[in-house]
């Protein structure tokens, strides 16, 4: 009977040895990642965002928090507001993607990266340097122009503003609620390239 059972494991042995894995040997190979994967740092287009604030009134969490002010760019009834602070509590965040769908600007994106764990929760916060300095690889969950597109966030470049909205980008230049220009470096690259 021992004998069985050792030869019964055996095969269950030599039958594996043939499959191919399912694992890989992280962080030396990773698995390819699906474009609308729903990562731990958030793309934000500041350039595109009002201060709304819809994004923080649908997470169910309540952990994005913002505080604006008048812009004295635009300082009139219904203009944009100038962002002092919008901070994500990601360690409490569920990915579930609902402030992305609620953005009506299509500045907020789930982003694509999976490796920034820390010691601390409170490290774990997202402050709006953070978002403003950020890489901009935007995942294409809840943004169909750009799984059309093609985009893969992990291997593609970093998108700027002007290209990944659902609208032109030049929509946003009469629309006086949605440009903000002047937090914006790669903005200044993007009007070199439209006027060359
Ligand atoms: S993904 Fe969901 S839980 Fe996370 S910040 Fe957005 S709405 Fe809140
Ligand atoms: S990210 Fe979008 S929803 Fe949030 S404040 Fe900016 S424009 Fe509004």
């Amino acid at each position: 009977m021992y004998g069985l059972a050792m030869a019964k494991g055996l095969m269950v042995t030599l039958k594996n040895l043939t499959k191919k894995p399912t694992t890989v040997q992280y962080p030396e190979e990773r698995v390819k990642q699906h474009p609308r994967f729903r990562g731990e740092e958030f793309v934000w287009y500041e350039e595109r965002c009002t201060g709304c604030a819809s994004c923080a009134k649908y997470c169910p969490l309540g952990i994005i928090k913002i505080v604006t002010s008048p812009s004295e760019t635009a300082p009139k009834q219904g203009d944009k507001y100038r962002l002092e602070v919008f901070d994500i509590e990601i360690q409490r965040c569920m990915f579930c993607g609902l402030c992305v769908e609620a953005c009506p600007y299509d500045c907020l994106f789930m982003g694509s990266g999976f490796e920034q764990g820390k010691y601390s929760r409170k490290d774990m916060v997202l402050h709006v340097e953070d978002l403003r300095q950020a890489d901009k690889h935007p995942s294409t969950f809840f943004r169909p122009q750009l799984e059309a597109s093609g985009y893969d966030p992990r291997g593609g470049r970093p998108l700027n503003w002007r290209e990944v909205g659902r609208e032109s980008w030049r929509w946003h230049q009469q629309e006086k609620s949605g440009l903000r220009l002047e937090h914006s470096p790669v903005d200044t690259a993007g009007s070199q390239q439209e006027s060359n």
